[in-house]
């Protein structure tokens, strides 16, 4: 299939993406984290397109994207009310809540689970295409499952030109890390990925939460079971200091290095594109600075450490 591209000039016309994902086809979208790969989430088959594209396993479930608050109603059983004061305080932005689903989402979006996990993104073009496709839609990032996510239309295209319908070229993404994902489902909420907004800034809102970082039989957090997040070259994680001694133990192998320079804003902003530029010159071994895990620091040494295989 050919990949339409679609770049949006100043009167934003996304009358055909919008029809693509009504009739069940599959299109690629800037978020504000990261890009997304969109599939009508109501449409079993479309969503069932995901995974094929991504080369996606199917006990790995997807985020269901909405462009307005109330659309969350019909797609779960119960609103708590941690889960009110959340939508409240940070919607539209980088949060995924999980909640138990309703009848209407099918079980090939939540990999047979019962809950579902859902966020209403704050980006222009990704909350007028669900709106105009007047539909909830489904979107994991845009990448070959274990690629680094997407932060720009090039990447998705790296990835997936060919295997889907279309892709809207809204620039480079702002945070360019995937959602922070927290459970409300469990007795005390559970932050199941670690992203943007941090567990100080939700604690303040909901009070005591809790960090889970082991995966379960079903991936209750996707990235938590598989490898992720990762450049073909083997990434080590280092301090300034140990740099020079590692380069003259690696000898003739090519290296890649990455110094956080800036704010953790910045880093974030940057990596995943620096782990694809790095693939693409052919560096064998990327050494990468460890940061402080405070902060927008826990979520991007979540990524580090996964690429790492730390975790
Ligand atoms: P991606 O969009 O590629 O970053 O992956 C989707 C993310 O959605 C995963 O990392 C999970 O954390 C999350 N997710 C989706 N559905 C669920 C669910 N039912 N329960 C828990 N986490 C979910
Ligand atoms: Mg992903």
């Amino acid at each position: 299939m050919k990949t339409l591209r679609i770049k949006l000039g100043n009167n934003s016309d996304l009358r055909l993406p919008a029809s693509i994902l009504r009739k069940g086809g599959l299109v690629a979208f800037p978020t504000e984290t990261v890009y997304g790969l969109g599939a009508n989430a109501l449409d079993e088959n479309a969503v069932k397109k995901i995974f094929e594209a991504k080369g996606r396993p199917s006990d790995n479930p997807l985020i269901v994207h909405v462009s307005d608050k109330e659309e969350l109603f019909a797609l779960v059983s119960k609103v708590p009310e941690k889960a009110q004061k959340l939508m409240d305080k940070f919607w539209p932005g980088p949060l995924t809540l999980v909640l138990n689903k309703s009848k209407s989402v099918p079980r090939a979006v939540t990999a047979g689970q019962e809950t579902v996990a859902i966020r209403m993104p704050n980006n222009k073009i990704a909350l007028e295409l669900i709106k105009q496709s007047g539909i909830p839609v489904a979107a994991p990032s845009a990448n070959v499952s274990t690629r680094p996510s997407p932060t720009e239309a090039k990447h998705v295209l790296e990835d997936l030109d060919g295997k889907i319908d279309a892709i809207i070229d809204g620039g480079r993404t702002d945070i360019g890390l995937e959602s922070t994902v927290i459970d409300l489902t469990s007795e005390t909420p559970t932050i199941l990925r670690p992203g943007k907004i941090t567990k100080e800034e939700l604690e303040k809102v909901i009070g005591k939460i809790e960090t889970k970082a082991k995966a379960g039989k079903v991936a209750k957090a996707p990235g938590m079971k598989y490898k992720h997040y990762s450049p073909k070259a083997k990434v080590i994680l280092v301090t300034k200091k140990e740099i020079p001694s590692l380069k003259r133990k690696l000898g003739t192998k090519k290296i890649g290095i990455i110094l956080k320079e800036g704010t953790f804003e910045e880093f974030a902003k940057s990596l995943f594109s620096k782990f694809r530029e790095m693939d693409k010159k052919g560096i064998e071994v990327i050494l990468v600075e460890k940061i402080k895990e405070k902060g927008l620091g826990v979520a991007i040494m979540n990524r580090l450490k996964k690429a790492a295989g730390e975790i």
